[in-house]
């Protein structure tokens, strides 16, 4: 992967809140297989597997309280300057507007809705959210009470030491995992899945399993058009996206997949508990999106199993 040194990088979609200090409290351990948490994170699994399940979402109703802003001067400065790309989190913010600039075209053309952008906060270890307060510890995560990605960027360094996902594209994958559930959230897909596993609470992990998949999918549908992202200047965003890339995607996909994390953390493989999909479904999905390049190919829900 070749990002475009030219391309200029908006923070004004994200919403640097590290340096506040966070301020929510301790959660509740978070309901990860009843799915009635308001939270969507990309592999809620994979740290509680990791980190034991202590902190997590707090996903009572009356949510976190008034959710603190951010201050991006800092950031700001940081990604205008010449060497803005050689810093992680000006690069996400880049993936960020990749992954925007995509969705306002694609969803239109695709779904015949209008997008409307999603801030990613950017935190570091604990942030109050519409969905309640949360931990970095949840990993990455969507609130459709408030349509904003949540993510601390040190989660990266876990998933490349602890998981093995090496990979820089691992990380626009992460944000357009997550950027899959904004966009449910705006279809209405998300509150539908809710409703269905309210009154199929039986089923309740297999509907989160599909949302999930789907979120891949639409991630792998992003990849293959990433390419053709620009900045606000009309700057490609990307020079270039090799296979390599891809396979690191798909590499973090399996590597997040439910069996695998189940058996990364000593417990037996059981399917029942699966809440975001096994690593070849995971897989799966990512490559239809992408080889397909189209959302409307992402339809889990009615794909049988
Ligand atoms: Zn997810």
């Amino acid at each position: 992967m070749e990002l475009n040194e030219n391309a200029r990088v908006d923070t004004s979609q994200v919403d640097d809140r590290r340096g506040s200090g966070g301020g929510g409290g301790m959660g509740i351990p978070i309901p990860t297989g009843g799915g009635r948490g308001g939270i969507v994170g990309i592999i809620i699994a994979v740290l509680v597997a990791l980190v034991g399940g202590g902190f997590g979402l707090n996903a009572a109703t009356n949510g976190g309280g008034d959710p603190q802003q951010g201050d991006n001067t800092s950031l700001e400065q940081k990604c205008s300057a010449d060497d803005a790309l050689k810093q992680l989190d000006c690069r996400n913010a880049l993936y960020v507007n990749s992954i925007q600039a995509y969705w306002r075209t694609a969803m239109p053309e695709v779904f015949g809705e209008q997008y409307k952008p999603s801030k990613t906060v950017f935190f570091s270890q604990n942030v109050s959210t519409g969905c309640g307060a949360a931990d970095s510890g949840v990993g990455p995560f969507y609130c459709p009470a408030d349509d904003l990605v949540y993510i601390d960027l040190t989660f990266y360094r876990l998933l490349a030491d602890q998981l093995g996902a090496k990979g820089e594209f691992a990380q626009p994958y992460v944000l357009a995992h997550e950027y899959g559930h904004h966009v449910q959230d705006l279809l209405g897909t998300e509150a539908q899945m809710r409703r269905q596993q309210q009154r199929d609470p039986q089923n309740a992990n297999a509907l989160s399993v599909k949302l999930e998949l789907q979120a891949d999918c639409y991630a792998g549908a992003w990849a293959k058009n990433a390419t053709g992202t620009a900045d606000e200047q009309g700057q490609k965003i990307f020079k270039s996206i090799t296979d390599q890339d891809i396979q690191q995607a798909i590499d973090t996909a399996e590597k997040i997949g439910d069996d695998a994390i189940q058996q990364r953390s000593g417990r037996p493989v059981n399917p029942d508990e699966f809440t975001h999909g096994s690593s070849e479904q995971r897989k799966q999905w990512f490559t239809k999106g992408f080889s397909t390049g189209d959302p409307k190919a992402c339809d889990t829900f009615g794909a049988g199993q």
